[in-house]
């Protein structure tokens, strides 16, 4: 594609830095809805780097819903497992049993769990399929280096020498995004300190299809269903919250001191465990955006918004972003408006921002409220939890919030065509 482009060629109407997931599901997207615009992808990481990602991610059923309408989700589904309830606890690390103190489960709809687990190798192949199949193209190993935004077109410089125009340029660079960087975008950042070990476990029986938040002192620890391997073995992913020098501590040390602690906070319900995969752990924060665009400019995905997995929904924004950019942009066009006019992503700044921004505070208050082991606190919280557990409906909000079905949501995620 970069070479396929000469001054005398008509501009990019849609070019997007990063073919993350959000930058893919924004291209399908767009491109889906509006098969005239011309969209692509470039993206840094060399090609195939993303088929070792060995993590998986929680997807709430408004994004499976987006992913179906988009094409994806039956190249997805045979691999994905679904949450039919989740339990919460809160205890300290070394007691021998974890009172449970909220539990949810059902369905957003019959036959539609609230979420599923899918691996993030399954899911970035279903959309870098979809995207190829429509004609967008996809630049691998090159990253955008600068760019001029200009009154009607962008132009886009790649590190590989190349330049492109564009009317719209989307930032879908994740959380250390150098194009918010590039394009004077203030963040509002903090490190918690913590750090994200996350490891695929094989045990002995199955899961059920239940996920587990066990919130410890140092953070939480989070168990969530696989589909079996291959080779037919009960699998789960954990999402293992620990300061950032216990945990560098625990993923680069012995194997049998982490298999060790694995297995006091994992328990024995479910029979032996082993660890499957390499460790790996990622430094946790917050970042929030002063602002989701510029001129000609729209961050997506983690560029616009880094928040703690404590509620494993980070993807999930990002997704709604993809979503609502989508939609203000195919219906811009619609009218004969210009996509990238400062109007245009104005609304889309405004449908998304605030929705953000509470999430990342959410998410920060829950971290703070759970990661410690102040005596009072603890009883507090887990009267509150207590509470919940009583309230029927209070619960059936809470489980259509982390369902991403709330007010708002953009049509793909209602599982409609833009
Ligand atoms: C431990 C942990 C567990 C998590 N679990 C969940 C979960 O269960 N559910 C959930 O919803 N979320 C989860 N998240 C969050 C989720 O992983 C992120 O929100 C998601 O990866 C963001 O996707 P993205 O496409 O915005 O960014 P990324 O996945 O970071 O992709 C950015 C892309 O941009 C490319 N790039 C970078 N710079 C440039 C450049 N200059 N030019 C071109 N390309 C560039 C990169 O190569 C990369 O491909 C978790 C996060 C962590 C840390």
């Amino acid at each position: 594609m970069a070479k396929k482009q000469t001054a005398a060629d008509r501009p990019l109407d849609v070019l997007i830095a990063g073919g993350g997931y959000v930058g893919l599901a924004t291209a399908v997207s767009i491109k889906q809805s509006r098969p005239s615009l011309a969209v692509a992808v470039v993206d840094a990481a060399p090609a195939g780097v993303w088929e070792k990602d060995t993590r998986a991610s929680a997807l709430a059923a408004a994004a499976c819903r987006m992913l179906d309408r988009l094409g994806c989700w039956d190249g997805i589904s045979l691999e994905a497992q679904a949450i039919t309830d989740m339990i919460v606890t809160d205890s300290r690390t070394s007691d021998p049993i974890r009172p449970v103190f909220l539990t949810f489960g059902g369905e957003v709809a019959p036959g539609e769990p609230f979420a599923h687990m899918v691996s993030n190798t399954v899911l970035t192949g279903a959309l870098r399929r979809r995207a190829e199949a429509l004609g967008i193209d996809i630049v691998e190993g090159v990253a955008v280096s600068s760019f001029d935004s200009g009154p009607a077109v962008t132009k886009v410089h790649l590190a590989d020498g190349v330049s492109l125009q564009t009317r719209l340029l989307v930032a879908a660079d994740g959380v250390k995004s150098r194009l918010r960087a590039m394009a004077g975008i203030k963040t509002v950042t903090w490190e918690y300190g913590q750090s994200g070990i996350v490891c695929t476990v094989r045990h002995e029986r199955p899961h059920n299809g239940r996920a587990e938040e066990h919130f410890l002192p140092a953070g939480p620890f989070a168990i969530l269903p696989l589909k079996p391997g291959r080779d037919g073995a009960n699998r789960s992913s954990i999402v293992w919250t620990e300061r950032t020098a216990d945990a560098e501590r625990l993923v680069s040390g012995d194997e049998l001191v982490f298999e060790v602690e694995l297995e006091q906070r994992f328990g024995l319900k479910l029979g032996e465990i082993s660890v499957e995969d390499k460790l790996r752990a990622w430094p946790l924060g917050l970042t929030l955006t002063r602002s989701f665009i510029a001129p000609r400019l729209a961050l997506v995905g983690d560029a616009a918004h880094g928040i703690h997995p404590i509620a494993g929904q980070g993807l999930n924004l990002g997704f709604k972003d993809a979503a609502a950019l989508a939609e203000t942009i195919v219906e811009a066009d619609r009218l004969g408006q210009d996509i990238g006019a400062e109007d245009v992503l104005e609304r889309y700044q405004q449908w998304r921002r605030f929705d953000t921004v509470q999430m990342g505070i959410t998410t920060d208050v829950l971290n703070r409220l759970f990661s410690n082991d102040l005596g009072p606190l603890r009883q507090m919280r887990d009267i509150g939890l207590g509470l919940v557990e009583r309230m029927p409906r209070l619960k059936e909000f809470f489980i259509r919030q982390a369902s991403g079905l709330s007010d708002g949501t953009p049509r793909l995620l209602r599982g409609e065509v833009i």
